[in-house]
C-alpha cells in the first residue's frame, strides 16, 4: 500500500508505511498503516519514558518497504 504526504513546502513524499524512530530508543519494531497510529505508539513510548524519569527521541516517520525514512509527517506534513 501507498501512503502519499505533502508537506507544508508542498514537497511529496511516498512510503509504504510508518516507524517510529529514536536513534537512541530506536524503532518500535511496527510498520504502522496509519499516521496516527504511529503517533499513539510515539506518544506512549513518550509517556513510558517519562514515567521512569527520562525521554523518548522517537518521532514518527514515513518509511519505504526497506526501511529508509522518506519523511517526518509529524513536522513536514499537513495532516496532523
Ligand atoms: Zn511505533
Amino acid at each position: 500500500m501507498e501512503i502519499v504526504e505533502t508537506k507544508y513546502d508542498g514537497t511529496v513524499i511516498v512510503g509504504t508505511h510508518y516507524r517510529c524512530v529514536g536513534s537512541v530508543r530506536g524503532w518500535c519494531g511496527v510498520r504502522h498503516r496509519s499516521n496516527h497510529a504511529a503517533i499513539r505508539c510515539r506518544e506512549r513510548d513518550s509517556n513510558d519514558c517519562a514515567s521512569q524519569g527520562g525521554y523518548s527521541d522517537r518521532v514518527v516517520c514515513l518509511c519505504d518497504d526497506d526501511g529508509r525514512v522518506k519523511g517526518h509527517p509529524e513536522y513536514d506534513g499537513n495532516r496532523c
